[in-house]
């Protein structure tokens, strides 16, 4: 049976296991029986699933803006050959 999560506004969250035709009925709290709220959890998204996605997504960014990582990588840039402006070839 899956597991749906709750939350009592006293206690706080709790979980319950109840069959699918059933979770949208009401829950009461099983500590002080007040009426708990259901909580939409993803089971295959836990809480520390948002720490990793942060560094995915850090890490993705990174890929876009190769300068950024290119420039903390300790060894020095050879020193770029600057093209004169084109206006001073037509000055
Ligand atoms: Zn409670």
């Amino acid at each position: 049976m899956p597991v749906y999560v709750f939350a009592c506004p006293v206690c706080g969250r709790f979980e319950l296991t109840r069959p699918m035709a059933r979770a949208a009925d009401e829950a009461r709290c099983p500590d002080c029986r007040h009426e708990a709220r259901r909580v939409f959890t993803p089971p295959s998204l836990p809480a520390l699933a948002s720490g990793v996605r942060r560094a995915l997504e850090a890490e993705e960014a990174s890929a876009h803006e190769p300068r950024v990582v290119a420039e903390k990588r300790g060894r020095p840039m050879p020193r770029p050959v600057v093209p004169a402006p084109p206006c001073a070839l037509s000055h």
